[in-house]
């Protein structure tokens, strides 16, 4: 890890806001998940500036400036302004008064001792402030825990938990991002203030879980964090220790059998894996995942729960082809990427089951038939085979053209006739065959 940032790392756009402050008198410095990442040798994160200037002054310094200015959180001292269409916010040094709502700072305070400022900040490698002249400033010890790998907080950890429990999946977050290990006493604070995360609104807990999961080590949270993540997501308390365990490894197969390109209906569904499909869908939308994402999820849990039932035919070009044209109706233009996230979370389960000594979960359905299912529907989807009625070579004009039908429920039943023909791969979906064939019923 670099010891130091290149002054040359720091956009253009960061840089006009910085020297437009300072020229006008006031300290500023570049902070957080910026300077943070730019120590990791990398400086693409957005720029977020703290400043001793009030938001007001802020605000007309920069608009003397020819800056764009937005007033985005005035309560919290916080202006964001934008170069070149780049957001940067700008918040004046403060400090938070007490915390009764687990969450929110009863007050803020502002202050003009940047190091006050710092102390406020969650955890030391979050916590240091750069200037491209001054250099770095990290009063906690920040940037040594980013070269050993460590997330710490700054102060107590069980009292920066006990201010704002949102706090503690942030650590796991980045402890995920990293591959960092937290410090012993962050890590003792997160279990024992673990259930001061009911008092967090869940839509805030499913954005820092998005973040986890996103992190590729989702698996690895839920396996070295139980009693947190048991604690956010109230759906996965009651598993037991067996499901538990299976959930993380397949949480942790479905991330590597994925190769850190997972969608998020796969991460989703196999962080769920133990979950019936409802109550894991129910439990999206209170977290706000949006209802399409819980329907996908939904959908993917439950044809898992039909694959453990048994699948007792080959899994044929034909099977394939039900199931992508199955998949494609409960989500429509969603089936294609559906079949290949069923694939890879039917796998991980397996590497999951044989992870915890159990049998294969799916009988008629082993390792080796999810890559089948894989290859089959690579086949299909280039061959653009049609998965809904409308994407049959013939349109209900011509059914009732070439059959003789006028306007109604008959059109609907042919279309249905030859799309399931076309499914069991007794006709080809091609217009000539498919008028052939309309022409051929509709004679009888
Ligand atoms: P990310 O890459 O996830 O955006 P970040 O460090 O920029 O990482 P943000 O949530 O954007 O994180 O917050 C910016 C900075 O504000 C953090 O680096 C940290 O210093 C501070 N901060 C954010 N949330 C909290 C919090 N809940 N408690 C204390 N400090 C916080
Ligand atoms: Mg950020």
């Amino acid at each position: 890890m670099p010891s130091s940032i290149d002054p040359a790392s720091l956009p253009a756009y960061a840089k006009a806001v910085l020297s437009a402050l300072e020229e006008a008198g006031f300290e500023a410095w570049i902070v957080g998940g910026w300077v943070r990442d730019a120590l990791r040798g990398d400086p693409a994160h957005d720029v977020d500036i703290t400043t001793i200037a009030p938001w007001q002054t802020t605000e007309r310094v920069l608009e003397a400036a020819g800056i764009e200015v937005h007033e985005t959180g005035t309560a919290h001292g916080t202006v964001t302004a934008v170069v070149s269409g780049k957001p940067i916010e700008c918040t004046t040094y403060r400090v938070e008064g007490a915390y009764s709502d687990f969450r929110h700072p009863d007050s803020v305070a502002f202050v003009t001792d940047v190091r006050e400022d710092l102390a406020r900040r969650d955890f030391t490698i979050n916590a240091m402030a750069w200037h491209p002249t001054r250099g770095l400033l990290d009063p906690f010890g920040g940037s040594s825990d980013l070269a050993a790998g460590i997330v710490r907080c700054v102060g107590d950890p069980k009292r920066r938990f006990g201010e704002d429990a949102l706090r503690i999946l942030r650590a796991i977050r980045f402890a995920a991002r990293f591959g960092f290990a937290t410090e012993p006493a962050t890590e003792a604070a997160l279990a024992s203030c673990a259930p001061e995360l009911a008092h967090i609104a869940r839509e805030r807990i499913g954005q820092e879980l998005q973040g986890i999961l996103d992190s590729g080590r989702a698996g690895w949270a839920l396996e070295a964090e139980p009693s947190v993540l048991a604690a956010a997501v109230p759906e996965l308390a009651s598993l037991s220790q067996r499901q538990w365990r299976a959930s993380a490894c397949t949480l942790e197969s479905a991330e590597a059998l994925s190769g850190g390109m997972a969608s998020d209906p796969l991460l989703w569904a196999a962080l769920f894996s133990a979950v019936a499909p409802k109550a894991a869908a129910k439990a999206m939308r209170k977290m706000a995942r949006g209802t399409e994402l819980a329907g996908q999820v939904a959908v993917l849990l439950g044809e898992l729960a039909e694959l453990r039932k048994g699948h007792p035919a080959a899994w044929d070009e034909g099977a394939v082809h039900a199931l992508l044209a199955r998949l494609e109706q409960k989500v429509p233009h969603e089936g294609r990427s559906l079949i290949f996230g069923l694939a890879t979370l039917g796998q991980a389960e397996i590497c999951a089951a044989e992870a915890v000594g159990e049998k294969g979960p799916f009988p008629g359905t082993d390792r080796a038939a999810f890559d089948v299912i894989r290859s089959h529907a690579r086949l299909l989807i280039a061959e653009r085979a049609p998965l809904r009625i409308q994407e049959l070579a013939i349109a209900g004009a011509e059914v009732m053209e070439i059959g003789g039908l006028g306007p109604g429920p008959e059109v609907g039943q042919v279309l249905k006739e030859l799309f399931a023909d076309v499914l069991a791969g007794t006709l080809p979906n091609e217009a000539d065959a498919l008028a052939n064939e309309v022409a051929k019923r509709c004679k009888r």
